[in-house]
């Protein structure tokens, strides 16, 4: 799409605020980059122009990676209880500016004010849980390990540390690991994804508001090339991702093979199972919002439903009618239920993929392809698709489609269910509805998945706990949020100590 860039020299029109191309931000000045390419940010639901981005060169990482380096000595021993109080300042900001930032999500990634709005509440939340560090970083201690002999083991930083982000959260994602980054003593480099790039501007606005000291939190934009940058850059010892598994792996290998402490979330295939005794209407409710909410561009959507004998009947129907029933628009606008996807490619290949299911010999129940969207002629959009008797062994029951498609597989008994899901590549989530405690029991311990929902759609993890992904859906040991993140972001030292 040609861009008329007049329209956005002065700053972008449809994002107040928001300067073109984005700047970077580095060692707390906001910085216009040398690069060669510029990207268009574009709203997926009317196909304008918001802003341009730089796809920044590796010399812009390095001086980020500088400024970090730099501030990483009067951070670290700045006490963790008045790191935190840049923390609680963030939090008040966030919540000062949730609307506006909710609007930008909407604006730029797609999802509706509602989804933006909870996206951004969940990223409060890691906030809150980080300013805890006091008491979350505390190491252990034994005296008298030996006679007269103490031992005890301390946490300090990492270093300086990088956090590559994904189209589909434009505000959380990067929240599960730079708080606690930075409460934890190490100083922080953000690659928020070149799709969705103007949260993080807003974000970093605020961040600058708390007066944080130079160069302990920075902002590069870019693509592959700063990517590689981040991997290879001498002074980043830790390097956090999310996004497609290809890109995990690769990610992973790189960051690895440059000695840098690594965790890689990767892509998902998510499987509910619904039993003949769950709640019909709560569970086909549950069912819509994971296949359908975000428009399925959520790593845990889910993209499979097994229905256990008689659960086929009454399922399908109902699943069926709520996804001729959703309503689909502009996230901005009142009643709308589900936006758009992200880009017209994403939107190709995820139609292509429906008729992929159905060439396997699914019934297209509901198809949600080529939809007529009032003031969307421009936008990426696809309405809720459902797919029935999907082949399990076919490559569409294996396939992240990241867009709003719900595959229907049934099946005679829940440890059918449980033997194809546990056969799949990923491992990301996997939720059981019933009214059986001994049902739920088995599931939970039989599933070879990281994040588990009974009678929930949707089984994100809180702050409280780590996003535990397994299989192709990680790559690491350490995952994004609590205990995991301070983890991540510590490293153990052990004392052994006698006195005479
Ligand atoms: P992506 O892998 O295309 O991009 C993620 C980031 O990596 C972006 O910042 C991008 O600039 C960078 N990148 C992409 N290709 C690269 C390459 N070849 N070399 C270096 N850097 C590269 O992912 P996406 O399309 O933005 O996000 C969607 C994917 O993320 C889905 O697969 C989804 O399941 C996954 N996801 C996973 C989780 C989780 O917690 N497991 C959460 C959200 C999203």
């Amino acid at each position: 799409m040609e861009t008329d860039v007049s329209l956005l020299k002065s700053g972008s029109q449809a994002v107040p605020g928001v300067q073109t191309p984005l700047p970077n931000y580095v060692n707390n000045t906001w910085q216009k980059s040398e690069a060669a390419e510029l990207i268009d940010v574009i709203n997926p639901a009317t196909g304008e122009v918001l802003t341009q981005v730089p796809l920044s060169p590796a010399e812009e990482v390095h001086q980020a990676a500088t400024a970090a380096a730099d501030a990483l000595h009067e951070w670290r021993r700045t006490p963790p209880v008045q790191r935190i109080q840049y923390l609680f300042a963030l939090k008040n900001l966030l919540e000062e500016n949730l609307e506006d930032i909710a609007r930008t999500i909407t604006l730029e990634c797609g999802k509706t004010l509602d989804e933006a709005t909870g996206e951004m509440r969940r990223a409060i939340e890691n906030v809150e849980v980080a300013c805890g560090i006091p008491t979350l970083m505390q190491g252990t201690n034994l005296e008298d390990i030996a006679t007269g002999i103490d031992e005890f083991m301390i946490r300090q930083p990492v270093g300086v540390c990088a956090a590559i982000a994904p189209f589909n959260f434009p505000g959380m994602i990067t929240f599960w690991f730079l708080p606690y980054a930075i409460a934890c003593g190490n100083t922080y480099i953000v690659k928020p994804s070149e799709k969705v790039p103007i949260t993080m501007q807003k974000v970093f606005q605020l961040l600058e508001q708390t007066g944080l000291p130079k160069g302990v939190v920075n902002l590069v934009n870019g693509g592959r090339e700063t990517v590689d940058a981040i991997l290879t850059h001498p002074e980043i010892r830790g390097v956090s991702f999310v996004g497609a598994t290809a890109t995990a792996k690769a990610i992973y290998a790189k960051a690895a093979a440059n000695g840098k402490r690594v965790q890689c979330q990767g892509g998902a295939k998510n499987p509910l199972i619904v039993l003949p005794d769950a709640d019909p209407q709560f569970t086909v409710n549950a069912a819509a919002e994971s296949a359908f909410g975000c428009a399925g561009q959520r790593c845990l959507a889910a993209s499979l439903t097994f229905t256990v004998g008689e659960a086929r009947h009454w399922f399908t129907e109902a699943i069926a009618d709520t996804a001729t029933d959703r309503v689909v628009g502009n996230g901005l606008e009142e009643g709308v239920e589900m936006g758009p996807v992200i880009t017209s490619e994403s939107r190709s290949r995820i139609e292509g993929l429906i008729q992929a299911g159905a060439d396997e010999g699914a019934q297209l129940l509901v198809d949600g392809r080529y939809p007529s969207v009032s003031g969307g002629e421009n936008g990426n959009f696809i309405r809720p698709t459902v797919l029935n008797d999907l082949n399990p062994q076919g490559d569409i029951a294996r396939t992240e489609i990241f867009g709003p498609v719900l595959g229907l597989i049934h099946v005679e008994t829940i440890d059918d269910a449980i033997g194809i899901i546990n056969s799949g590549r990923y491992g990301n989530m996997a939720c059981l509805f019933t009214s059986s405690g001994a049902s739920a029991r088995k599931f939970r311990y039989e599933a070879e998945i990281g994040n588990i929902g009974i009678n929930i759609g949707v089984a994100a993890p809180m702050a409280f706990f780590p996003f535990s992904g397994w299989k192709d859906s990680f790559f690491g040991d350490l995952h994004g949020q609590s205990w995991d993140a301070v983890d991540f972001f510590t490293q153990k030292k052990v004392v052994v100590e006698r006195w005479a």
